[in-house]
């Protein structure tokens, strides 16, 4: 009899997985279930092209919806996986429907941290940065002039604070930490960004958190600061981080760690059960480690699907990952987890690449307008190949050269 496939949350990686099983020539039965109206799309001109109104709706979309049709990939948009009964290897739908899995995938991503409603987060007017619903609801909000709080100095606010200030509004942006970017990359890289973002009119504050809230009327009108310094405001932006959503896996009994803990083969603690994408805990150089991004969601989703047909699969990733705020595009090679140098290099035109170093070893490059040194970084992180740190921040050496040497 044919087997049935079914992967619970159809976003990057769920749709990914679904279209890996066809390419790999999986003739039985796959469900793609997804809690969203819409079908699977990309999240990340959400913060980019779609909030600055330059891309429509339906260039989101992964894929056509003919292609799943066409594919033989049953797409269940609108409904939820409430519960896994392992034992009897079925999952619950929402509506009520029951489907039988031989082996199921869990995509389910993850979910914006919001802020309480003990400080105004319920408040109208306060948006977080995930869905396309999300962006949608905040379109209005964006008319030149308004005065907008971002709450969240990673990559998420930064961009909305690229596309609020392009569109001539009012951006006043708070970190609690002591600088924007401090989770994820050097002083150097933050020092860029904040450069680059004061240019263009953008007010950051660091070490500066938010307090409160405060509305008139169940609407947001004010942010009281850390600092006690009170902005009148139209709207506020929450870019505060993600929570993996893992409780199905919680309920059914799975070894969940801040998400789901998977082998280098993508099985969870149940070897039927895979799991790939930002609900993943995953082995990453001796650590478990989640990652964010499209790239880990694609590659690690693909690793499923040829692990849920029974090939030889161990998923080591090559971490890479970008981000668009005004005229700089920031590509970044390699993970920099336990770095202890950092070296700067300078290119044409104000671009310039950050490398990150363990020791003598070359860990990851952040890139801002230099596709040459993400992409000769991207290359010797790949070779394990570590070129001395003196000779990568000298400009008047060709990065090429370091691949041969
Ligand atoms: P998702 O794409 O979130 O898909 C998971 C889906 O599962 C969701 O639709 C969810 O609603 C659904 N689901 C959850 N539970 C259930 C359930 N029980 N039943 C049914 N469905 C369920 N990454 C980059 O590499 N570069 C970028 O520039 C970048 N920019 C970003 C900008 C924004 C605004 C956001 C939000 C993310 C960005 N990312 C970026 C991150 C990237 O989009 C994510 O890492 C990626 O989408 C993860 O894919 P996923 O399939 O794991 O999760």
């Amino acid at each position: 009899m044919s087997e049935h496939f079914v992967i619970v949350g159809a976003g990057q990686a769920g749709a990914a997985l679904a279209a890996k099983l066809r390419a790999l020539g999986f003739a039985g039965a796959i469900t793609l279930i997804g809690d969203e109206a819409a079908p699977p799309y990309q999240r990340p001109p959400l913060s980019k092209k779609y909030l600055l109104g330059d891309l429509e709706e339906a260039r989101l979309y992964l894929r056509p919806l003919e292609y799943y049709e066409e594919q033989d990939i049953t797409l269940l948009t609108g409904d939820a996986v409430k519960d896994i009964d392992r034992a009897g290897q079925q999952v619950r739908l929402a509506s009520g429907q029951v489907l039988d899995y031989d082996r199921l995938a869990l995509t389910t991503g993850s979910r914006p941290r919001l802020l309480p409603a003990s400080i105004g987060g319920d408040l109208a007017g306060v948006y977080p940065v995930r869905s396309l619903p999300d962006v949608d609801a905040m379109a209005s909000e964006f008319a030149s002039g308004a005065r907008v709080l971002i709450i969240g100095g990673g990559y998420i606010g930064l961009e909305a604070a690229a596309v609020a200030a392009a569109r001539g509004l009012q951006v006043t942006l708070v970190e609690l930490g002591e600088r924007i970017l401090q989770r994820v990359a050097a002083a150097e890289t933050s020092d860029f960004f904040r450069a680059l973002h004061r240019s263009h009119g953008v007010d950051i504050r660091e070490g500066t958190g938010l307090s409160r809230l405060v509305g008139e009327a169940g609407r947001v009108t004010q942010a009281v600061l850390s600092d006690e310094t009170t902005l009148d405001i139209d709207f506020a932006l929450v870019g505060v981080g993600i929570l993996p959503n893992d409780d199905l896996a919680v309920a059914a009994g799975l070894t969940v760690e801040n998400g789901i803990v998977v082998d280098a083969v993508t099985r969870s603690s149940d070897p039927l059960i895979h799991a790939a994408g930002d609900c993943a805990v995953l082995p990453y150089e001796g650590q478990n480690i989640r990652l964010e991004s499209v790239q880990n969601a694609i590659d690690q989703a693909e690793a499923a699907a040829a692990a849920m047909m029974g090939h030889d699969v161990s998923y080591a990733p090559v971490p890479w990952f970008w981000s668009d705020q005004y005229d700089v595009k920031l590509q970044i090679a390699g993970l920099n987890q336990g770095h202890d140098r950092v070296v700067t290099r300078p290119g044409d035109g104000g671009a310039q690449s950050v490398w990150y170093y363990k020791g003598t070893r070359l860990l990851a490059v952040d890139a801002m307008n230099e596709p040459r040194a993400y992409m000769v970084g991207k290359r010797l992180i790949e070779a394990g190949k570590s070129p001395a740190p003196d000779v990568v921040s000298d400009p008047s050496v060709d990065l090429k050269t370091l691949l041969s040497r």
